[in-house]
């Protein structure tokens, strides 16, 4: 059973359903999601109901000056820009498409501009935008005076001919909705299985996986009955109706008796990191299930040899997938060993530090350019799964080495990445309270007030 709500973040409509109501009872995070009675069919958070069709009267909340007060929003067309800039009508839109070798210029001429005005145009619009890198195959939108086309950073450039002033270029801002929705739910047997059931986004749950990842092996220590929930939102541009990205803000599961819950921080730049409520970093320096969607098929201790049949002692996990399943490696590092390697057949080593090291044997073959010396970064493909060497079918081999001695990967205690930085723990813990009283209250305004999206402000 999974709930999800959504609802618009900020301005709009709100798209609280009724049925929220029965369903939001203050639910403790984390707590066991009950049943009282038949569970309430939630609406699923369908993109083509989400945003309404008419895009007007949104506004923003907007705490501080930033770009969206200052530049004017796009519109959908040239014409409606030029209209609305010089109170005059000109001609309808139509679509160019930037060819291999041409540029703005060449394009304004191929759509019939005079070369005074293309050499006007260019001149307005190279203080605009950097017009040697716009990328082939750009739609520009073409009127017979004024012209507009998307940056790769999402703003839209328009260029008119003013009949007072000339022509003039400016950046407008594409109007993006933010839809902020909760789930939870149990998981029945496996959370991929749960959330795609649920239309939960891909790439939400990818993160939530990949988060929570450090902490858990979803393929082993999983059990029915065990809750997660997740807020993400989701932006949609009101133009084109595209979802141009998802954003995962809190990531929560409750296994048998004990609680994780994970908030994303976004650092200066586009660094994202996760910490626990503590400010504790959510990554662990190793993984460690270096592979996905593989079956432990012998762990780590005594054991009697496929082979030899002698009990002897098996000092790393073997983990059986299909030949040519992906290996990745379980920290960043550097390679100290890669190729054969007597009866581990294709091996290649790591060294993360000075303590850690791990191992990984039986591959059909190495990723391209692993060798001795290469550095890798942890979750990078490092080989490719086999029956090389020493084997009895297709596994991975994984070991983990402390101080070169081998030890349990599935039970070694691994140390946690680097705290939140101190400078940054007040802000860390807002964001914390917020997504805390959203999760509880799910469907309450408060996170709307929220700038979720720093990388927005003061970008032009
Ligand atoms: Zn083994």
């Amino acid at each position: 059973m999974i709930r999800i709500l959504t609802r618009l973040l900020a301005g709009g409509t709100a798209l609280i359903v009724p049925a929220l109501a029965m369903a939001t009872s203050a639910v403790a995070a984390m707590e066991p999601i009950r049943t009282d009675g038949m569970p309430i069919p939630m609406p699923k958070p369908d993109l083509a109901l989400l945003y309404p069709a008419e895009t007007v009267n949104m506004t923003l909340p907007v705490p501080r000056p930033d770009p969206q007060t200052i530049l004017p929003r796009a519109t959908r067309t040239v014409a409606e820009m030029y209209l609305q800039q010089t109170d005059t009508q000109t001609g309808e839109d139509k679509l160019y498409i930037l060819k291999s070798g041409e540029g703005i210029g060449k394009l304004l001429r191929r759509a019939g501009y005079e070369a005074t005005d293309v050499a006007a145009a260019v001149e307005a619009v190279s203080g605009r935008a950097s017009l040697r890198s716009l990328p082939v195959g750009l739609d520009v939108r073409v009127t017979p005076d004024g012209f507009a086309f998307t940056t790769r950073n999402g703003r839209d450039i328009f260029a008119i001919d003013d009949p007072e002033e000339g022509w003039i270029a400016f950046s407008a801002i594409r109007p993006v909705e933010r839809y902020l929705s909760y789930a939870q739910g149990v998981i029945d047997d496996s959370i991929y299985r749960a959330a795609a059931a649920n239309d939960i986004p891909d790439d939400a749950l990818a993160e939530y996986v990949r988060v929570m990842g450090f902490s858990v092996d979803f393929q082993r220590e999983i059990r029915s009955g065990d809750a997660f929930e997740l807020l993400y939102e989701q932006q949609i541009d009101q133009i084109s109706g595209k979802k141009i990205a998802t954003k995962l803000h809190y990531a929560g599961l409750m296994l048998s008796g004990s609680q994780l819950g994970f908030y994303r921080y976004d650092h200066e730049g586009s660094r994202v990191g996760w910490y626990d409520r503590d400010g504790n970093s959510a990554a662990r320096t190793l993984i460690r299930t270096p592979i996905s969607g593989a079956r432990l098929s012998s762990s780590y201790g005594m054991r009697k040899h496929p082979i030899s049949g002698y009990n002897r002692m098996h000092k790393g996990v073997d983990f059986a997938a299909a030949t040519g399943t992906p290996i990745i490696a379980a920290g960043s590092g550097v390679v100290t060993q890669a190729g054969w390697y007597g009866s581990y057949g294709r091996y290649i080593r790591i060294r993360h530090n000075s303590t850690y090291d791990t191992a990984y044997a039986h591959m059909s073959r190495l990723a391209r350019g692993i060798s001795p010396g290469r550095r890798v970064e942890q979750g990078q493909v490092i080989g490719y799964v086999g029956s090389s060497g020493r084997s009895t079918g297709p596994h991975l081999h994984y070991e983990i080495l402390v101080n070169n001695r081998k030890v349990n990967p599935m039970t070694v205690s691994l140390p946690t990445g680097e705290k939140i930085p101190a400078e940054m723990l007040a802000d860390f813990n807002t964001k914390v309270e917020l997504v805390e009283a959203e999760v509880l209250a799910t469907g309450s305004v408060r996170f709307a007030a929220m700038e979720l999206l720093p990388s927005e402000r003061g970008v032009n």
